[in-house]
Formats: C-alpha cells, sequence, structure tokens
C-alpha cells in the first residue's frame, strides 16, 4: 500500500475511532462538524458557581442574605441528608435538547461530552473534594427503565469521572428497589415522599466509615439525591455528597 493511502486509511480510522467517543455534531443546536457543543452552544451554557449556590439543592442565582446556613428558602424546613450538594450547569438554553438527545433519544454518544462538562467543574470548583471521597456511586434507576432505555445515563457518566479522577467507582452498591411514580408530575414535599425507601444497599461492608460522592444526571428538588443518600448512610457511610450535570428548577 502506497504511504499515502495509509496515512488515509489511519486518518480514517481515528476519526471513526473519535466519531465513536464524541458525536461529530452540537448536542444544543445540530450544527455539523463540531466536537461536542460548539461555540455558539457553549457560550449560552450556564454554569453554576458553588459558592453562590444552595448547598443542599444546588440552586443558584441567589443572593448572600437568602442563602441562609448555606441552603437557600426552599431548604430550611428539609432534613437534607447529604453533606453537601451541588449541580454543575442550570437546565436551561442549549443543554435542554442536548440532555433530551442523550436520555431519551438514546444518543449515548453525548456521554462523553457530558462527562467532560463535569470533571472541567469539579477542576475548577471542587478541587478540595477529591481528598475526601472515598466512593462515586450513580443515582440508579430501577433495571426495567434501564432495560428500557438500553443504557444508564448516571452510571456512564460516573464511571468516566471515576476514571478521570482515580476514584473507586461502584456501580452496583445502590439498588432502586420499587418502581416509583415519575418525579416530573409531582410537587416538592410529593416528589421526597414518593421516593421514600426506595433505595436500598446491599452490601454494607464496603461503606463503613467512608465518605460517597453520587452523580446523577438533572436535579429539581433533590428528592432522589436524598433519597440515595439516605440510603447510603443507613449502609454505614460517614458522609454523602451529591453531584448533578444539571440543576432544574422547581417551577417546571
Ligand atoms: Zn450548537
Ligand atoms: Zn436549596
Amino acid at each position: 500500500m502506497e504511504i499515502l493511502q495509509r496515512i488515509q486509511l489511519l486518518s480514517e480510522i481515528a476519526a471513526g475511532a473519535l466519531n465513536l467517543v464524541f458525536p461529530t455534531r452540537c448536542p444544543g443546536c445540530e450544527r455539523i462538524d463540531t466536537v461536542g457543543f460548539c461555540q455558539d452552544c457553549r457560550r449560552m451554557l450556564e454554569w453554576i458557581e458553588r459558592k453562590s449556590a444552595c448547598q443542599r439543592c444546588g440552586a443558584s442565582g441567589m443572593s448572600s442574605q437568602r442563602i441562609r446556613g448555606n441552603a437557600c428558602p426552599a431548604c430550611h424546613n428539609r432534613n437534607y441528608k447529604t453533606t453537601q450538594a451541588a449541580a454543575v450547569l442550570k437546565y436551561s438554553g442549549p443543554l435542554v435538547p442536548a440532555i433530551i438527545r442523550w436520555k431519551y433519544r438514546n444518543q449515548e454518544k453525548l456521554t462523553a461530552v457530558f462527562a467532560e462538562l463535569m470533571v472541567d467543574w469539579i477542576t475548577m470548583q471542587a478541587p478540595d473534594w477529591w481528598e475526601k471521597i472515598d466512593y462515586i456511586v450513580p443515582a440508579p434507576h430501577h433495571p426495567s427503565t434501564v432495560r428500557n432505555r438500553g443504557f444508564n445515563p448516571p452510571e456512564e457518566i460516573a464511571g468516566i469521572i471515576a476514571s478521570r479522577f482515580a476514584i473507586p467507582f461502584l456501580p452496583r452498591i445502590l439498588f432502586k428497589i420499587r418502581m416509583t411514580a415519575p418525579q416530573v408530575r409531582l410537587k416538592g414535599d410529593e416528589r421526597f415522599a414518593n421516593l421514600h425507601e426506595s433505595m436500598h444497599v446491599f452490601d454494607k461492608s464496603m461503606l463503613e466509615g467512608k465518605r460517597v460522592l453520587i452523580i446523577d444526571d438533572v436535579m429539581t428538588t433533590g428528592a432522589t439525591m436524598n433519597e440515595c443518600a439516605r440510603a447510603i448512610l443507613c449502609g454505614g457511610a460517614e458522609k454523602v455528597y451529591g453531584l448533578v450535570l444539571a440543576r432544574q428548577s422547581d417551577s417546571h
């Protein structure tokens, strides 16, 4: 084979491999020939600053007077189990169609794009977490939901983050033990009641005295994160932190 043909072949293989990992359309606006979000969409992503967000539900954009005891008004009367929960981006702008494509149209390749956004946020805003965390655990879905969808978004994203920061990953420790009504139809406190005792840790010996980071895709009231944390603490863990890709406002 001629050397130029070899180079051509190798570059096609490399492009094919890249295409397996990263999509070549922008997940926000579907512009072609971009890796991840295009520049225009990237500029519209709304990053959440950890310092000015509620430490319980990840809500952003509040003045320091409204955040009392590190919690926003909606969280003052809720007994959250997480030591701290944070969100990387607001569920807004080009992130919305991108997440819909990822979760509901099974564009699994977008996992790598979202994982990199979360890695960037952690590196900039929460570098202190990595000395504190013993394990990363994904928020679980019921097995039938995973079967229907064909993949498990929080598990995929958490696996990439764990490997990037070399933190042990436990994808099979926390289980959803009963189906629950879709959270989207419920309001505030109903979401917490709907999920109560819906999750369970099967191997408690792993968690004794450990500090665990739970990773999920989208957070609204923090009810799912809270139920994950309750089960992990029942399993003997010392502290639970939470991180989600996107924070959706309660009014949605
Ligand atoms: Zn775009
Ligand atoms: Zn809050």
